[in-house]
């Protein structure tokens, strides 16, 4: 991940859904009347793809009919008489990618998505993963004849106001743009989502209780909760009818309950572009103006998602051994290690905090004895040091490039045969222990 930006919040979306009823305004309101608020959640975003798993001949027979995911029936076929054999429509991979991990669980701040999308796509037979899109990738793209690029960081990121050749970032858009090769990043969307980049990290560490230290929520629109009382039903209608006037009243909830001295106690939720509206009428009323109440609704968790993660290991490991574990996870020779204040290479680790890239705003704070991230300033690992946890740096990309591996079997799961699915041979992280 980039490193977080200081008081940003999460505007997540979700796979949340509110089943809203509708805005009670009856004049036969009774005493006592609800209501219903439901809403159901799918946390795992890789065990309920929407997307059907397919099956397919190996090898795929040049002249017979395939299935094509996405299409708008599962059962949807392409001629191969009509069609080259393995390829696929750059829209339906794309809804498969954020199937996979749905874009709205991105930082407010990222740029996630398609990037670069051509005049005319052509059909998608490459696909080239990598974790950034330097000159030496885009060459392996060319040379691949690759049609699109997932580059887990995006190389469009800050506002363009030219597109010239001195300019490194530029010079990769111009010639995605040139070449017809598409580009989608889905960067802080992979870190969030359940069993993505940062799953994958703390991983390495063997199995544990693993716990979202940056708990993501549904974005839906913002709601505010109106309480108040009205002094008899009658009084109570007549409010509920000039709400019923306000834009948007379909979308209030409201519950009533008829209180102690004979009046009603009214709890109305509605969303923040209602808000003024609604208190304007409730403040034109005594009763409901002197009761009045408002507070805002935190959005519902979406399990399993959001930023950095902490597992409490089932067998806690000493440092030494940690470190060897995550040599072997990450696929590195040397990780750089802070020993924490009074520990040693024998102290055992039970809790571990993690966050892909740059963890630092993520992980600093939490109460862990081993903090796992790319990189940290060398006063956060002092911080770190000084609470008496140790810290594990393995450089930026090298905490995130292993869970393309990952992403490119669950991806070849979903497209089958009919895309080549391809790791980048020249993505690397720029620094190195020599
Ligand atoms: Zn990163």
């Amino acid at each position: 991940m980039f490193t977080r930006l200081s008081g940003n919040l999460l505007r997540l979306s979700c796979c949340i859904s509110f089943k809203t009823s509708k805005f009670l305004c009856s004049p036969q309101l009774s005493a006592s009347q609800f209501c219903s608020f439901h809403f159901s959640s799918s946390h795992s975003f890789f065990t309920s793809l929407l997307v059907p798993h397919l099956s397919f001949q190996h090898p795929l027979p040049s002249r017979s009919c395939f299935p094509v995911l996405g299409s708008d029936r599962d059962n949807h076929y392409l001629s191969g008489f009509t069609h080259p054999v393995g390829h696929m429509d750059l829209h339906k991979v794309l809804k498969v990618l954020e199937q996979l991990a749905p874009l709205s669980l991105a930082e407010s701040w990222d740029n996630v998505g398609l990037l670069v999308e051509p005049t005319n796509p052509r059909p998608i037979k490459t696909i080239l993963l990598t974790n950034d899109l330097t000159a030496a990738v885009m060459d392996e793209a060319v040379a691949m004849n690759c049609d699109l690029i997932v580059s887990y960081h995006p190389p469009l990121f800050r506002p363009f106001k030219r597109l010239l050749q001195k300019d490194w970032k530029q010079r990769l858009a111009v010639r995605a743009i040139e070449g017809g090769i598409a580009i989608f990043s889905p960067h802080t969307s992979w870190d969030s989502v359940e069993g993505g980049v940062n799953d994958w990290l703390v991983g390495g560490m063997g199995s544990g209780q693993v716990s979202v230290l940056s708990q993501a929520h549904s974005c839906g629109p913002q709601k505010h909760r109106l309480e108040f009382s009205s002094m008899n039903e009658e009084e109570l209608n007549s409010l509920l009818e000039q709400l019923r006037h306000i834009e948007g009243s379909e979308t209030f909830q409201c519950s009533t309950v008829r209180n102690e001295s004979g009046g009603q106690q009214v709890n109305l939720t509605c969303n923040s572009s209602a808000l003024t509206a609604a208190v304007q009428i409730l403040l034109s009323n005594p009763h409901a103006s002197k009761s009045l109440n408002i507070t805002q609704v935190q959005q519902p968790p979406l399990l399993g998602c959001g930023q950095g993660r902490l597992s409490v290991l089932d067998e806690p490991v000493s440092v030494s051994t940690a470190v060897q574990k995550m040599k072997t996870h990450l696929g590195l020779p040397h990780l750089r290690l802070a020993l924490g204040d009074q520990q040693t290479l024998d102290s055992m680790v039970k809790t571990v905090a993690v966050c892909a890239g740059s963890g630092a705003s993520v992980i600093q704070g939490v109460k862990a004895d081993l903090y796992i991230t790319g990189e940290m300033s060398h006063h956060e690992v002092l911080d770190a040091v000084s609470n008496g946890t140790s810290v594990i740096l393995s450089d930026h990309s090298n905490s995130e490039r292993g869970f393309l591996t990952v992403f490119r079997d669950r991806l070849a799961a979903q497209l089958g045969d009919t895309v080549n699915i391809v790791i980048s041979q020249r993505d690397r992280d720029p620094l190195q222990v020599i």
